[in-house]
């Protein structure tokens, strides 16, 4: 009989370890907590209307045999015959003192357009338009890096080394920096609010030339959807998944470990994968299991900051045809104990199937603090008035910016980091793994455990920043078993 991989955590990450176990020839059995596939790519329904909680941006849509990304989305059915990738035709749109500006596919155009907004600006936009045409892509190894040969390795350094080179140049210049290099406040107001506070400039920049690339795309139907197919797939392959099943603990008898559910069942398995939140994996084995990378990420918030959100979605009632889809507005506002100074949002007018006839559905997502929620959250009653009160509040400035919205909004969901930590077992509630402030380190974490030889983590947790594209670490995950079973892993 084949030997067994239990899983844990049927999230992106899960379900891609999941259906690459089985391509090998393994048996595969995904141990969930939740009731649904797809952890923090997930939607949930309210009335009508469909709120997508995760994908605006997926990296890897671009038909291209070379990216890992686009091969592993084919193999795991993220893509494929009938998914429709939709492609958003701006990268961001900022409106200050009633004039806007948006970063287009095409970066020309839109050095252009920064051109006519501020021609005193020239230097700066010329530099800017050839960084990002310059910068080259890079998605991922196809191999882990800890399975390649030496040779392999040198090949690789050639082919992301330029990658990595623009990205540690970049790396050291906060987006706020550069945002000074312009002397127009709307283009200034645009860099400084793109990304995070810490940000730097390098993640504005590789990120919209992959966007200019045509890299990245949205699948149809949104997250909700792709969770299901991707599961769906793992099942036709033969899979098996527990839902309502968390698993409590990793014992280790030697160097081997088991799992225990919460209802107390003991399962082995030949293989381990945890691919749920790496603190719940840690949480999960006794004390002396240890991880000095993990450790120290923690112990240093503010260059490794998590990423919470305050997630609202509003029904609008208008199809909003004639209204900006997204726009990004300066406001002043106090949310979570610290003030707001600009507030974006996102209409889904390409994903009809999310709002009824006539109408649409609007998302405002605020960067807030997972310690002020946590807190609140000891009040339920509290917890949900707090969440309506400032839900109100957004709404009047959003109206207030666009006045063709007005009497149109109505707030049906509020989530907090205290809704990703209930639902995903996220740490803190974060919606990816680590940020990287100035001065943070990269990390591809080998997703092994000292002491423990049947274990093999998957998950955004290594590969920080994680988003969606973490899901290789759980090809990865299953390219280490087959190493250790001393077989052809390459190929996969
Ligand atoms: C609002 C929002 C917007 C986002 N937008 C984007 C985007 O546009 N593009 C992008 O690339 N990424 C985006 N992301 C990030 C992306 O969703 C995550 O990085 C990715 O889904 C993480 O996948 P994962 O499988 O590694 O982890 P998770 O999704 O956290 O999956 C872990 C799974 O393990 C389960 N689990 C946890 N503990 C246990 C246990 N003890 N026993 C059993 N099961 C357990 C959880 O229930 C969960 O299903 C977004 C996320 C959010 C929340």
């Amino acid at each position: 009989m084949a030997k067994k991989i239990a899983i844990i955590g049927a999230g992106v990450s899960g379900l891609t370890a999941g259906i690459y176990a089985l391509k090998a020839g393994f048996r595969a059995e995904i141990f969930e907590r939740f009731t649904a596939p797809g952890g923090e790519m997930t939607g949930w329904d309210r009335e009508d209307f469909h709120i997508d909680g995760c994908i605006h941006w997926l990296t890897g849509t671009a038909d291209d045999p070379a990216d890992a990304f686009n091969d592993m989305w084919k193999t795991v059915g993220m893509l494929g015959e009938g998914v429709e990738i939709l492609k958003p035709e701006t990268f961001g749109t900022f409106e200050h003192d009633g004039e806007t500006f948006s970063f287009t596919r095409d970066v020309g155009e839109t050095g252009s357009r920064m051109l006519e907004i501020s021609e005193k600006d020239a230097p700066a936009i010329g530099a800017f338009v050839n960084e990002v045409k310059d910068f080259p892509y890079f998605s991922a190894p196809a191999v882990a890096v800890d399975c390649m040969s030496l040779s392999e390795k040198m090949k690789l350094l050639k082919t992301a080394g330029p990658a990595l080179k623009a990205m540690k140049r970049l790396g050291k210049i906060p987006a706020a920096q550069f945002a000074e290099r312009f002397t127009h406040p709307l283009l200034r107001f645009a860099f400084k609010t793109w990304g995070a506070d810490n940000a730097s400039v390098g993640d504005f920049i590789y990120s919209y030339a992959v966007f200019c690339r045509g890299k990245t795309g949205v699948p149809a139907g949104g997250s909700r959807a792709a969770a299901e197919r991707i599961a769906e797939k793992f099942l036709s392959m033969g899979g098996l998944i527990q839902y309502g099943a968390p698993v409590a603990k990793l014992p280790v008898v030697g160097k081997t470990a088991s799992l225990i559910l919460a209802d107390e069942r003991w399962l082995n398995a030949d293989y381990i994968v945890p691919a749920c939140d790496i603190h719940a994996t840690f949480g999960m084995l006794h004390e002396q299991y240890r991880d000095k990378r993990i450790e120290e990420r923690d112990a240093a918030p503010a260059v490794y900051p998590l990423w919470a959100s305050f997630l609202l979605s509003y029904a609008v009632d208008d199809k909003m045809e004639n209204i900006p889809k997204e726009l990004t507005f300066k406001t002043q506002l106090a949310m979570a104990d610290a003030p707001v100074s600009y507030l974006s949002y996102t209409a889904y007018a390409d994903q009809p199937a999310f709002a009824p006839e006539g109408k649409n559905i609007m998302q405002v997502q605020v960067p807030t603090n997972y310690e002020f929620w946590d807190k609140l959250y000891a009040d339920k009653k509290e917890y949900a008035e707090t969440k309506t009160r400032y839900g109100q509040e957004v709404l009047e400035r959003v109206e207030e910016r666009v006045p063709a919205l007005k009497g149109k909004l109505r707030l049906i969901d509020a989530a907090t980091p205290k809704t990703w930590e209930r639902y995903t077992g996220a740490h803190k509630g974060s919606w990816m793994s680590w940020g990287a402030a100035l001065g943070a380190k990269p990390m591809i974490h080998d997703g092994r455990v000292a002491g423990i030889d049947n274990l093999y983590m998957a998950g955004q947790w290594l590969m920080p920043p994680g988003g969606l594209p973490a899901a290789i670490t759980g090809k990865w995950a299953v390219q280490r078993i087959m190493r250790k079973e001393k077989r052809d892993y390459r190929g996969l």
